[in-house]
């Protein structure tokens, strides 16, 4: 059976971040590394939208960046102030391509494509089971995600943020190139907590999604029939859909990684990197590989990594209140950006804002449901 030092079960957003900083540190020569996917890695299935104030690793393949955008509800249409924050775009397979580029010039990284069916932290090392075969890693990272650990508990709630996007390309020139759509909460919210969302890449060409945060998702005929609806509001009577994508990422404040041990750390979407009320992953892949690998150089047991942080119990908090009154997202969000400064709400949702910067955010929101939300967190711990 062949040992490695490393192996990642899912080769995704975080494994893949995580690999590359190893691989680019230089520190690593030595260390045997194996990243285990069913899939090659290669088609465009995703694309990913973050924030940043700075230049990022990944600037060379951001595909598009926009300085400003729409948050509107059935009241008002904001134009929000980014103050030096890009909204930056990556094409899922454009990141999988630079990637693997990077890792291909290092011989002690490998990479297979079959299924992990298993592993199993012995103490001492970590048995891997494939459909094909079985290896041996002192470490592993396991970016593969198991809905059912949260789904099985009711002290967390479980919201998913879920969508269907349509990449459409229209006949008459409607959208504005410099201004995507944030937040659309002007459609029907039926209870829940809907908006639309558009990231326009020309005037006649944009991905127009129909995005929920809440616990069931909805019939395939619904999403599109939504974006039909919010095309025809927009006076778009001849497109043409060029590409779709969809998904159905978990919102929640359930403690992943509690199911680290000392030598496998769950990471991504997997390990609780998602941020639980958002449902943005990239920014939070990014900070934690880099932690990650520093950690790699000094720590060996992986229950130490996780620090527990005051940003995850303000999570905890709006998705309580989103989970006991769905209809509430539309109003909450509205409270944020009302004032269209959009950049300390990026700070905020960053994790890097000062605990009286988290009041001044906070304090925006309605006050009512957060403190009766909190009263109940705090009976409830
Ligand atoms: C369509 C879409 C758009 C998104 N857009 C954004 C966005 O704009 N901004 C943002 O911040 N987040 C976004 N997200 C959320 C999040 O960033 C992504 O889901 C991200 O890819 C999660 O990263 P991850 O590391 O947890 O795992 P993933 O990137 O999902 O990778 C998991 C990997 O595990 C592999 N795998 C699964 N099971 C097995 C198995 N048994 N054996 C071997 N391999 C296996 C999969 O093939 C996959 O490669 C989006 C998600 C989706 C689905």
């Amino acid at each position: 059976m062949k040992h490695y030092n490393y192996i990642f079960a899912g080769a995704g957003l975080a494994s893949l971040m995580t690999a590359y900083r190893i691989a680019v540190s230089g520190n690593f020569k030595e260390k045997s590394i194996l990243l285990i996917d069913t899939d090659a890695k290669k088609t465009n299935d995703r694309t990913w939208c973050f924030w940043e104030k700075n230049e990022g690793f990944t600037d060379e393949i951001v595909y598009r960046k926009w300085s400003t955008a729409l948050f509107a509800n059935n009241k008002k249409r904001i134009d929000l102030e980014f103050n030096g924050y890009q909204y930056k775009m990556i094409r899922g397979a454009d990141f999988y391509n630079f990637v693997f580029a990077e890792l291909q010039k290092h011989p002690n990284i490998e990479f297979v494509q079959q299924k992990v069916v298993d592993f199993v932290d012995s103490g001492f090392n970590v048995l891997v089971k494939t459909e094909a075969e079985n290896y041996t890693a002192s470490k592993l990272f396991n970016n593969i995600y198991n809905p059912s650990l949260a789904a099985s508990q009711k002290k967390y709630p479980v919201l998913q943020q879920h969508f269907i996007g349509w990449h459409v390309k229209t006949t008459e020139p409607v959208f504005n190139a410099e201004k995507p759509v944030f937040m659309d909460f002007s459609i029907p919210q039926k209870g829940n907590t809907r908006f639309m969302y558009v990231l326009p890449f020309s005037n006649k060409e944009a991905i127009v999604e129909y995005t929920l945060f809440s616990a069931d998702l909805l019939a395939d005929a619904e999403y599109e029939q939504a974006i039909e609806d919010y095309l025809k509001n927009l006076g778009i009577s001849s497109y043409e859909i060029i590409a779709e994508e969809r998904g159905s990422i978990p919102m929640t404040s359930y403690p992943f990684w509690k199911h680290n041990t000392k030598n496998i750390l769950n990471i991504g979407t997997a390990g609780g990197w998602t941020k639980a009320s958002t449902g943005y992953t990239f920014k939070n892949a990014d900070r934690l590989s880099a932690k990650l690998v520093q950690f790699l150089s000094t720590g060996s047991d992986f229950t130490k990594f996780h620090k527990k942080s005051r940003f995850w119990f303000y999570d905890l908090l709006l998705l309580d209140i989103l989970d006991r009154t769905n209809q509430n997202g539309s109003q909450i969000f509205s409270a944020m950006f009302k004032t269209g400064k959009a950049a300390p709400i990026f700070k905020f949702l960053d994790e890097e804002t000062t605990f009286s910067e988290d009041i001044g955010v906070i304090s925006k929101c309605p006050k009512g449901l957060f403190l009766a939300s909190l009263f109940r967190r705090s009976v409830n711990l």
